[in-house]
C-alpha cells in the first residue's frame, strides 16, 4: 500500500515545551488566581471569587470591570477575538467567535469587550439539538458566563465558559444540570456533615477521568470511509495478531507517539489541565492519558478541551485520534474511567477512611450511602452511559458489563456486614465499645493495585469511587449529573431518617449507625467482588433481581420513570420537560449513528467492496478458461479445481452480501417512517443493527479471498499495527 510506506517514511516531528519545567509554563494560557490578580481590580477580583466559591451574583458595574480585565489579559496572550464556549448535547464543544474590534466611526476603531459580552452571547442555536424544548417554548437560545471555570486562551481566541440555555430557561447543555447537580450534592451533603463537624460548609465533588484513546496515521484514516464517518471499522478481517501477546501495553511507547503526546500534553498543561500519567493500553494503538482529578465541573471542561486538542494536535502530527468507544471489533474499546469523591472546604476525603471512629462514622455514612444510591438507583446510572458506541464495549469481556454493581474489596465488605449484624436491637455500653473500636480501626489504605477488581463497573479503589463504565466519547457531565443527583437524594432520605430517629430520642451517633445498618442490608445485593466478565455473574445477577440492559434504547426508558423524573425535579437538577427532552435527544441521536452505519455500511458493500470482488473473481474465471484452452479439457479439471472452488465461494458470498443490503435498506425504511423516537431507535437496534454484522461477515470472507493488491481498503492490521 502507497499509504503504508508514506507512514514508514515519516520521521518524528517534536514541539518543545516553552520550558522543561512544567510549574513555569503549567496555566500560563488560564485566566486564574495569579492572572486575575494582575489584570483586575481589588472589587471585581473579589466578586470573582464570591461568584465562585459561593454561587453569588456579579453585578453589571463589576461585570465590566472583569471584562476589561480580561480582555487586557486576553491581549497580552495575543487574543484578538472571543468565544462562549459551550457544551451542547451533542457531546462536542461549540463556539462562535466575535472579535474584540469595533470600527467606531471616522475610519478609527477600538477594542471592545463589556460586561454584557462577556456575561451572555447568542449563538445562532437553531441546530443544536434541543429535543423539542425550543419549538414548543422558544425558537433561540443563549449562553451565559460560568465563573466557576476560569477563561483561557487558545491561538487567538479568548474562551469563556458558559451553559447554554433557552430563553425559558430550560437547559440546552450539559453543563447547566450538572451545576445543579453540584450544588444538590453539596447541599444534602453539607447538612450531613455538619453533624460531625461544624466548621465544613462547603462539600464539592472531585472527578478524575482517565481517557483512552486509538491513534491511526492520518494516510489510512482517510483510505478507510468508515472510520471517517462513523469513527469505528465497520469492516475488516481480525488480523492473526492482535492484542493476546499484551506486548503493546508493557512496550515502550513509539517516538512519533511520544512526540504527538508531549505536544498536546504542553497545550494541555498550558490551558491549566494537570495531565500526569500517559501510557499504553490493551490494544495495538491504544493509548490513555490521566490528569490529577479536579473539581468536578473544571474536570469536565478540562476533559472537554483536552479531546478537543488532541483531535487538532494529532493533525499536526499527521495522526487521527479515535475516541469511539469501540473502533475496531477483535481487539479492546475504550473506555474512561470516572474516578469521583466528594472533599470537604476543610480538606477532607468524605470517602477516605481516617483514623478516629468519629471520623471512620462519617467516612461510612458517605461510603454506604454512595452503595445504597447505586442500589436504588442502579437503572439511571446505567442510562446515564448508554450510547450506540459503548453499547459494543459494555459486557464483551473488556468491559464492565451492562449490570450495575459495585466492588468495594474483601476488607469493607466484611466491615459492612459485621456492623450490619452487629447492630441489632438496642446496644449495651459493651457492643458500644465494641463497635467503636472496629470502626476506628478502618485502615486508611486498604487496597493496592493488585488487589483491585477491575472487571466492576463501580469500584471503590481506597479513597474514591471508579465508575468504569463510562465510553470514552462521552462527556463526564452526563454520567457525573446522575452520580451526584443519586447521592444527593440518597443523603436527604438519610438525613431525614436519622433526623426522625433523633426527634424520638436515639442519641445521633446511635440514629446514624442505625439507619447505615438498614442501608447496607437493603443494599447488599449491588455488591459483588467476583468476576465481572464471567458468565456465572450474569445469572447470579439475574437471581439478585439487578437489571441487564444491553442497549442504549431500552436503557433509556429508565427517563420516563415517574419517580425518576420527580427525583430530578426535586433536586432542582433537570425539570420534566428537561428530562423529557434530554431522553428524546439520546434516543435520537442514538437513530443517526445507527443510520450513518447503516448507510456507511451499504455504500462500502456495494461501491467498494462487491465490484472489487467481482473484478478478481473475473480473473479467476479468465484463468480457468486459459487454462482450459491450454491443456485441454480433461487436463484442466484438476489444474483448474482451486479457482472454481474460489468462484463458487466467492459468488456465494457475492449474493449474500448484496441480497442483506437490500434487506437492511428495507428495514431502515420501515424504521425511517416511525413517528415515535422510542419506536424508532428500537427498530434501527432491533431491525437494522444485526445487518451490519451480518454483512461484516461475508465482506469479511470476501477480504480473505480477494488478491489482497486489489483490496480496497487498509485491512486491520494495517490499522493496528501501523505507528
Ligand atoms: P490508577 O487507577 O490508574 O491505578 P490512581 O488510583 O492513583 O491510579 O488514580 C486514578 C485517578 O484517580 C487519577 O486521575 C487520580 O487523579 C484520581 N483520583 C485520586 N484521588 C481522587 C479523588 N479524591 N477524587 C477523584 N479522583 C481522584
Ligand atoms: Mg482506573
Amino acid at each position: 500500500m502507497k499509504a503504508l510506506e508514506d507512514v514508514l517514511n515519516r520521521a518524528p516531528r517534536f514541539t518543545e515545551a516553552p520550558s522543561h519545567k512544567i510549574s513555569e509554563f503549567f496555566g500560563a494560557n488560564v485566566f486564574n488566581e495569579d492572572a486575575m490578580r494582575m489584570f483586575l481590580t481589588e472589587e471585581a477580583w473579589y466578586a470573582v471569587r464570591q461568584a465562585t466559591q459561593h454561587g453569588e451574583r456579579i453585578d453589571r458595574k463589576l461585570a465590566d470591570q472583569v471584562a476589561s480585565g480580561m480582555k487586557e489579559w486576553a491581549s497580552s496572550k495575543g487574543a484578538t477575538h472571543y468565544t462562549h464556549w459551550f457544551q451542547p448535547l451533542t457531546g462536542l464543544s461549540a463556539e462562535k467567535h466575535d472579535a474584540f474590534f469595533e470600527p467606531i466611526g471616522g475610519g478609527r476603531s477600538i477594542e471592545r469587550f463589556d460586561g454584557s459580552m462577556l456575561v451572555q452571547q447568542e449563538p445562532d442555536a437553531s441546530s443544536f439539538p434541543s429535543g423539542g424544548i425550543r419549538n414548543t417554548f422558544e425558537a433561540r437560545g443563549y449562553s451565559a458566563w460560568d465563573p466557576t471555570s476560569p477563561a483561557f486562551v487558545i491561538g487567538r481566541t479568548l474562551c469563556i465558559p458558559t451553559i447554554f440555555i433557552s430563553y425559558t430557561g430550560e437547559a440546552l447543555d450539559y453543563k447547566m444540570p450538572l451545576l445543579r447537580a453540584i450544588r444538590a450534592v453539596d447541599e444534602a451533603a453539607t447538612a450531613v456533615c455538619q453533624w460531625f463537624d461544624k466548621d465544613v460548609t462547603k462539600v464539592t465533588c472531585t472527578l478524575g477521568w482517565e481517557q483512552e484513546y486509538f491513534l491511526i496515521d492520518k494516510a489510512l484514516y482517510y483510505a478507510r470511509p468508515d472510520l471517517m464517518m462513523t469513527g469505528r471499522a465497520l469492516f475488516g478481517h481480525i488480523p492473526a495478531k492482535g492484542q493476546q501477546l499484551e506486548d503493546h501495553y508493557f512496550g515502550s511507547i513509539p517516538d512519533r507517539v511520544r512526540a504527538f503526546m508531549r505536544e498536546f500534553e504542553t497545550e494541555a498543561l498550558m490551558l491549566g489541565i494537570p495531565v500526569k500519567t500517559r501510557h499504553n493500553e490493551v490494544a495495538p494503538n491504544q493509548f490513555e492519558c490521566a490528569p490529577v482529578f479536579e473539581e468536578l465541573n473544571l474536570a469536565v471542561d478540562h476533559n472537554v478541551l483536552l479531546m478537543d486538542i488532541m483531535e487538532k494536535v494529532a493533525q499536526r502530527h499527521d495522526f487521527r485520534v479515535l475516541l469511539h468507544e469501540k473502533p475496531y471489533a477483535g481487539v479492546n474499546g475504550s473506555g474512561k474511567h470516572n474516578n469521583w469523591s466528594l472533599a470537604t472546604n476543610t480538606g477532607v476525603n468524605l470517602l477516605k477512611p481516617a483514623k478516629t471512629p468519629k471520623e471512620n462514622i462519617r467516612f461510612l455514612t458517605f461510603f454506604v450511602n454512595t452503595i445504597a444510591a447505586i442500589h436504588k438507583n442502579a437503572d439511571v446510572l446505567r442510562a446515564s452511559i448508554a450510547s450506540a458506541g459503548n453499547d459494543h464495549r459494555l459486557g464483551a469481556n473488556e468491559a464492565p458489563p451492562a449490570i450495575i454493581s459495585a466492588f468495594i474489596g474483601e476488607y469493607l465488605s466484611g466491615l459492612l456486614d459485621g456492623l450490619a449484624a452487629n447492630i441489632k436491637g438496642a446496644m449495651t455500653p459493651d457492643r458500644k465499645t465494641e463497635l467503636k473500636l472496629d470502626i476506628g480501626r478502618i485502615p486508611p489504605v486498604m487496597l493496592d493495585n493488585t488487589d483491585r477488581n477491575r472487571t466492576s463497573p463501580f469500584a471503590f479503589t481506597g479513597n474514591k469511587f471508579e465508575f468504569r463504565a463510562v465510553g470514552s466519547s462521552a462527556n463526564c457531565a452526563g454520567p457525573m449529573t446522575v452520580l451526584n443527583t443519586i447521592v444527593a437524594a440518597q443523603l436527604r432520605s438519610f438525613a431525614k431518617e436519622v433526623e426522625a430517629l433523633v426527634r424520638k430520642g436515639t442519641k445521633r451517633d446511635e440514629a446514624i449507625l442505625r439507619v447505615l445498618r438498614d442501608l447496607i442490608v437493603s443494599s447488599k445485593d449491588i455488591r459483588f467482588e467476583g468476576n465481572g466478565y464471567g458468565d456465572e455473574w450474569v445469572k447470579e445477577a439475574e437471581k439478585r433481581g439487578l437489571s441487564n440492559i444491553k442497549d442504549t434504547p431500552r436503557a433509556l426508558d429508565v427517563w420516563s420513570r415517574k419517580e425518576v423524573i420527580q427525583m430530578f425535579h426535586e433536586l432542582g437538577v433537570l425539570s420534566p420537560v428537561e428530562t423529557e427532552a434530554r431522553h428524546e435527544i439520546e434516543l435520537h441521536s442514538y437513530t443517526l449513528k445507527l443510520q450513518i452505519e447503516s448507510r456507511v455500511v451499504g455504500d462500502l458493500a456495494q461501491n467498494h467492496i462487491v465490484p472489487v470482488a467481482i473484478s478478481y473473481q473475473n480473473r479467476l474465471i479468465e484463468n480457468v478458461r486459459g487454462l482450459r484452452e491450454v491443456l485441454g479439457a480433461d487436463k484442466a479439471k484438476k489444474a483448474t479445481a482451486t479457482q472454481i472452488g474460489l468462484i463458487e465461494e466467492m459468488s456465494e458470498h457475492i449474493s449474500t452480501v448484496m441480497a442483506l443490503v437490500n434487506e437492511m435498506i428495507e428495514a431502515r425504511k420501515k424504521a425511517n417512517n416511525l413517528e415515535n423516537a422510542r419506536d424508532k431507535a428500537i427498530a434501527y437496534c432491533d431491525k437494522v443493527k444485526p445487518y451490519l454484522e451480518k454483512i461484516r461477515y461475508h465482506a469479511d470472507k470476501l477480504e480473505l479471498l480477494v488478491d489482497d493488491e486489489q483490496w480496497p481498503l487498509p485491512k486491520m492490521r494495517e490499522l493496528l499495527f501501523t505507528r
